[in-house]
């Protein structure tokens, strides 16, 4: 997001980069993102990811799960279910 663009929520025009966890997730396989950059507004705290990092995030599942391309590194994850 550009210096000059508003916040969709509050209108707002000031904004800072930060890295968030993010999980893209489609039929029950996952990519974990550990440092996916944000833009965060400073006024309303809402979140709004960028453009070009998820479609990043998307060709790199493509590769992983439909060409057989290897990730950064793996992970396994403890699965906590709140449903009864
Ligand atoms: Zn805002």
């Amino acid at each position: 997001m550009s210096k000059n663009q508003k916040c969709h929520y509050c209108g707002g025009q000031e904004f800072a980069v930060r890295r968030m966890r993010y999980v893209y997730s489609r039929k029950e396989k996952h990519l974990f993102v550990p440092d996916m950059p944000v833009d965060v507004c400073l006024s309303c705290g809402m979140i709004f990811y960028h453009g070009p990092s998820l479609l990043r995030v998307e060709e790199q599942f493509k590769a992983i799960y439909e060409r057989h391309e290897l990730a950064t590194r793996y992970t396994q994850m403890p699965v906590l279910e709140l449903v009864d």
